[in-house]
């Protein structure tokens, strides 16, 4: 009995090192992944639940890694945060997303790309020059981007509220990702300075066919709109979801039912097809 208690503590530490040396690698890599272009971005198309077009897309980083090939950004965001490099990366998500929607422009294509911007760089003193500087080098103006940010952001910091008015009186929309995920009570809503909700994932997949649970969806939209605010769903996989979410007054809708994020000749190839169908 003892020996196997050391055993399993000794293969306890030895995973708890391997985990750390990853998250170490991980870091490290993030410094020079822009340089080095190991940074893709990925579009998922998000539709009118009205009219059933492409509205937007938002933008979704793609990074792979010289050893452990692909992570997901769910992984080395908080990395990438923790090791200062998301200044850099986020900056770069900011030019390659207005050049895609440039040249998505000059082929015919007009869209807009919501993207993600996480606390530490919401915090940045220079993330307004960083957005206007983007925009006007490919010729475009803040109403083709709108600003994703979570609900735990949010409710960190006061400097946070501040910054997000400063954003929207330049002419960004504001969409609070993750939506219900937080622990916010839903009175905060009228507080804070957003546009759009995004209902998070996790409601959504409770809408099944037979045993639905629409309880808090159904409230969460009737809410939103109470207080003049849009409502996009995320995660939508099944039809029967994407229906229920359209009779309850959704105003967008997202996930593999639709689309999964595709690269951007990939998203071309789908909305050129999608408007012909
Ligand atoms: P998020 O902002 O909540 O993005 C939605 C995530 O759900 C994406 O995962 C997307 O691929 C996935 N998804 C979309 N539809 C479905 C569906 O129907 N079913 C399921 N199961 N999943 C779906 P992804 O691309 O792995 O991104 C994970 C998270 O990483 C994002 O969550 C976001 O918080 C963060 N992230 C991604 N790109 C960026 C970025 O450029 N900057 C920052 N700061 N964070 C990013
Ligand atoms: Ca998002
Ligand atoms: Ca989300
Ligand atoms: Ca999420």
């Amino acid at each position: 009995v003892k020996e196997n208690g050391r055993n399993n503590i000794c293969h306890y530490s030895e995973k708890l090192e391997e985990a750390f040396s990853r998250k170490k690698v991980i870091g490290r890599q993030l410094l020079s992944a822009v340089d080095n272009g190991e940074l893709e971005l990925h579009y998922q198309p998000i539709l009118s639940a009205s009219t059933l077009d492409v509205v937007k897309v938002e933008a979704l980083l793609r990074w792979t890694s010289p050893t452990f090939g692909p992570v997901s950004p769910a992984e080395f965001i908080p990395l990438a945060e923790a090791g200062g490099s998301i200044f850099g990366i986020g900056n770069w998500v900011l030019r390659k997303v207005c050049a895609d929607l440039r040249s998505f422009r000059d082929e015919g294509l007009r869209l807009k790309a919501a993207v993600n911007i996480s606390g530490m760089q919401l915090m940045q003193p220079g993330l307004p020059e960083q957005l206007a500087e983007a925009l006007a080098d490919h010729g475009l103006t803040a109403d083709s981007l709108e600003l994703e940010i979570t609900e735990t952001v949010l409710m960190s910091d006061e400097d946070i509220i501040s910054s997000l008015i400063n954003l929207r009186s330049m002419g960004f929309c504001i969409s609070l990702d993750d939506f219900g995920t937080g622990f916010s009570s839903l009175s905060y809503l009228r507080t804070f300075p957003v546009d759009l909700i995004k209902i998070d994932r996790s409601f959504v997949s409770g809408i099944q066919p037979g045993a639905s649970d629409d309880t808090l969806v159904r409230a969460i939209i009737e809410l939103s709109h109470n207080l003049g605010l849009r409502v996009v769903s995320e995660g939508v996989e099944l039809k029967e979801q994407f229906d229920l979410l359209c009779a309850l007054g959704s105003d967008q809708l997202q996930g593999y039912f639709i689309s999964r994020p595709l690269p951007a000749s990939a998203l071309k190839a789908f909305i050129s097809g999608y408007a012909s169908a």
